[in-house]
């Protein structure tokens, strides 16, 4: 008997365990375009944390690397598998196990999708706020473990400060807590925030308590354009005093893209800013008037959500009209804010340079950018100088006092750029605590730093 039948006998009958290469193939990777993968040995569809239990006491004491999987939404690598490797996939552990009104908290299983969260705790007037784009097919698991963000986290905080408590298989397989229900606790060290962020490199997530609001009022929505993104990044900086639940900006190249695709009216704009508020929708006119001292060549605002919805349309569109002119790299970076006009300068350079389109957009209230850099399907060349210029991107960033990723994980493709902007002293810490909760290095090798 192999290892992978061995572990499929422990399991029992019960368990979906996944050994057709068809299959395993269709769990080998997620979305990101130049990460190596691999069909892993086998899948485990699991059901409890049991299985996932014995699953991982096997894999510790056979070596055997083992990859977490939410949904594969993810844009890093972070899930991708080696060939050696067993996956574990969360999707059927989709139960919401308790909404508690009272306390303003859910219990959640990890692979609950993040909008049915959202769509069920709506019925009782509440709100799930953390919102990635993906937020309709990533899971709360995979969310918890990128530390994922979105468009309203410039008010309310990402992930992190949405998690209160969670339940966690280690590698040896023992099952534990951290955190507390409690909205306040401060009685251990806070590993719960260690494995918030730790893409599946520390254990694995099997169960989330949730913070849970009274739902934000629809907000008023405004849309500024500006004569150029210098413009439209320096009235950012000035318009967070509005607390804004959305402030995103897009670039001319991403404006030229949708209006290629879909003309909106953004043909003379050198950069867009969309902000919306939903706690003082008043102020969208006093916003304005900050808008006008930086060149502001138009603005309206709504608050009906019909109008709004319609206003934000050239932000959801800008990654897909990107993605019509070609292959697509999307980088995340975060930077300071008052570094993003500089760093859109720079990027455009490289943009010159390399000969390769970059079209920018992101969360200018967070300072968390998207260069998305486009080339010609199959062109082999292009494809290789994209990969060197998503590098070039990051160390942009870090120069600029920024980081390598704000909201999408290192995973496997930025393991190498985390280096440059921390200590060794700093890296080694990360080492060593890796091999407190993971001695034999099984969970995710290779991602989120080289081991
Ligand atoms: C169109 C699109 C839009 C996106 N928009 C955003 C956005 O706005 N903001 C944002 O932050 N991200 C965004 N993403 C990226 C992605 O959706 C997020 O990273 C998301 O949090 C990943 O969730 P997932 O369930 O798909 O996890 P996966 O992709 O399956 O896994 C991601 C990482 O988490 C680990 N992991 C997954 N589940 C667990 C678990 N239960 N326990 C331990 N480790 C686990 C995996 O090993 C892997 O390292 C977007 C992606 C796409 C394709």
């Amino acid at each position: 008997m192999n290892q992978i039948e061995e572990l499929a006998k422990l399991l029992g009958v019960d368990a979906s365990f996944i050994t057709d290469p068809d299959i395993t193939l269709s769990y080998s990777r997620d979305q990101a375009p130049f990460a190596q993968s691999a069909p892993p040995r086998a899948v485990l569809l699991a059901k409890n944390a049991e299985q996932i239990s014995t699953t991982l006491r096997f894999a510790n004491q056979h070596k055997i690397p083992v990859v977490t999987r939410g949904a594969g939404s993810g844009l890093a690598g972070g899930a991708n598998s080696s060939a050696d490797s067993i996956v574990i996939s969360l999707e059927k552990m989709n139960q919401i196990i308790d909404i508690d009104t009272e306390n303003l908290i859910a219990r959640v299983e990890a692979g609950v999708i993040n909008l049915d969260l959202d769509t069920k705790v709506k019925e009782f007037g509440l709100a799930y706020l953390p919102d990635p784009a993906s937020r309709d097919w990533s899971t709360l698991g995979g969310n918890a473990a990128t530390n994922a963000g979105g468009m309203c986290c410039v008010k309310y905080g990402v992930t992190s400060s949405h998690v209160r408590a969670a339940q966690v298989v280690l590698a040896s397989g023992e099952i534990i807590e951290i955190g507390k229900a409690t909205k306040k606790s401060v009685t251990t060290y806070d590993l719960l925030h260690l494995f918030i962020g730790s893409e599946g490199t520390l254990g694995i997530i099997t169960e989330l308590t949730l913070n849970l609001v009274v739902r934000p009022q629809p907000p008023a929505t405004m849309i500024a354009t500006f004569a150029s993104i210098t413009d439209a990044a320096s009235a950012a900086t000035q318009l967070l005093k509005f607390k804004p639940s959305m402030l995103e900006i897009v670039d001319q190249t991403t404006l030229k893209a949708v209006e290629a695709w879909h003309p909106l009216g953004f043909e003379i704009a050198g950069s867009v800013l969309l902000m919306q508020l939903d706690e003082n929708p008043h102020l969208c006119e006093e916003a304005l008037s900050v808008c006008r001292r930086f060149n502001l060549i138009d603005g309206v605002y709504s608050e009906d959500p019909a109008d709004s919805a319609d206003l934000i349309r050239v932000r959801k569109m800008a990654y897909p009209a990107l993605e019509r002119m070609g292959a697509t790299l999307l980088d995340d970076v975060a930077l300071p804010i008052n570094k993003i006009a500089e760093f859109v300068e720079r990027v455009e350079k490289l943009s010159a340079s390399s000969g390769l389109t970059i079209g920018i957009f992101g969360h200018a209230g967070d300072g968390n950018m998207h260069p998305t850099i486009v080339h010609d399907h199959g062109d082999q060349a292009a494809a290789t100088l994209a990969q060197k210029v998503f590098g070039e991107i990051v160390a942009i960033a870090q120069t600029l006092g920024g980081t390598a990723s704000g909201e999408h994980g290192i995973g496997s493709i930025k393991s190498t750029m985390v280096q440059s902007e921390i200590s060794e002293t700093v890296m080694n810490l990360q080492r060593e605590i890796k091999r407190v909760f993971d001695p034999q290095l099984i969970l995710n090798p290779g991602k989120k730093f080289p081991l």
